[in-house]
């Protein structure tokens, strides 16, 4: 086994890969481990702060039917403090304070200091910038513009009361038609001059941390948050956009922490799910989606970090090349 390859399955069992992984129809403890790791923990937790920030950090409807300052400025303060929070209670005891050492870290290596690649020369600082400077303002320009479209009945909004089963539903779909989403964008940003001009910037952290999962280009911030979109389209309560971008926002921390696991105690740890996207930071060409759906798998680009999927991968990659040669 090569020296990146031991890297790569630092504390990573094939077990753990498989569970993660999408289940065979007719096995119904796979059913139940894939559908227990769709709600639990991370999109319970994610649709927890979402009601929280509906219920007590969200301005009144009726006050958003008009553009003004206060409340626009109100939302976008408030996702700054969010995403600060919520990224900073990983970057903190992993990064900072190194609690648990490299155990279960992906790889042996932490983040990137006094390099060219990145700006300031800091791997950590040109995450924070663009995650300040363009996601989170890219984010709040989405939140104004469906808040403001749905206060003044532009699209298709409706009353949660009214249609309880329905709003849940769609709620409990909205980590699924994201990562549909985001395989779909995903894939496009591949294409070889968006990927040049465009998403090039992410992929320069081949070794993420939890700032890298929203270190875009503003661009890829405008096609990433775009998902909020189909709130515009079918008929939706506030709070579904909300949890939507929330979850946009928040779970690429999550899946760039570059750990396997999180330590909470001697004894207790949680399953970050992040090891596909580290394979596609580490690899480019595969696992273009998220957890939530096994549309890598449908698709022909799943890698669980095996020497098969390796092998697979080199095969696509020569095809494709023998492809443009004939062309
Ligand atoms: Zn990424
Ligand atoms: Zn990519």
């Amino acid at each position: 086994m090569s020296k990146a390859k031991q890297e790569d399955l630092v504390g990573r069992s094939m077990a753990a890969v498989e569970a993660q992984a999408a289940p065979h129809p007719m096995r119904l403890t796979e059913i139940w481990k894939w559908v227990s790791g769709y709600i639990w923990p991370w999109n319970s937790l994610y649709t927890a702060i979402a009601i929280l920030t509906w219920l007590y950090c969200t301005p009144e409807m009726a006050r958003m039917k008009h553009l003004a300052p206060d409340w626009i400025g109100f939302i976008f303060l408030r996702n700054l403090v969010l995403i600060g929070l919520y990224v900073s209670a990983w970057h903190i005891p992993l990064y900072v304070r190194r609690t648990q050492g490299t155990n279960h870290k992906y790889s042996a290596r932490w983040l990137t200091t006094d390099s060219s690649i990145f700006m300031f020369r800091d791997q950590f600082l040109d995450n924070l910038f663009w995650t300040v400077c363009s996601a989170v303002l890219i984010w709040t320009g989405y939140e104004v513009a469906t808040f403001w479209c749905q206060a003044n009945g532009l699209i298709p909004t409706i009353n949660w009361w009214a249609h309880p089963i329905y709003c849940a539903a769609i709620l409990l779909m909205i980590p699924a038609l994201r990562s549909i989403h985001f395989y779909a964008i995903h894939r496009l940003i591949h294409w070889p001059p968006l990927y040049r001009s465009v998403h090039y910037l992410h992929h320069k952290n081949v070794n993420p941390g939890p700032w890298s999962g929203l270190a875009m280009h503003p661009v890829e911030h405008l096609l990433y948050f775009s998902g909020v979109l189909l709130h515009w389209v079918i008929p939706s309560h506030p709070l579904h956009a909300l949890a939507h971008l929330q979850h946009l926002a928040l779970s690429p921390c999550t899946g760039h922490s570059g750990f396997d696991r999180v330590l909470l105690s001697r004894r207790v740890s949680v399953d970050t799910y992040g090891y596909t996207h580290y394979l596609h930071h580490r690899y480019f060409e595969v696992n273009y989606g998220g957890d939530a759906v096994p549309i890598d798998r449908w698709m022909g680009t799943f890698h669980d970090g095996s020497a098969k999927a390796q092998e697979a991968l080199k095969k696509r990659l020569l095809e494709r090349r023998n492809d443009r040669q004939r062309a």
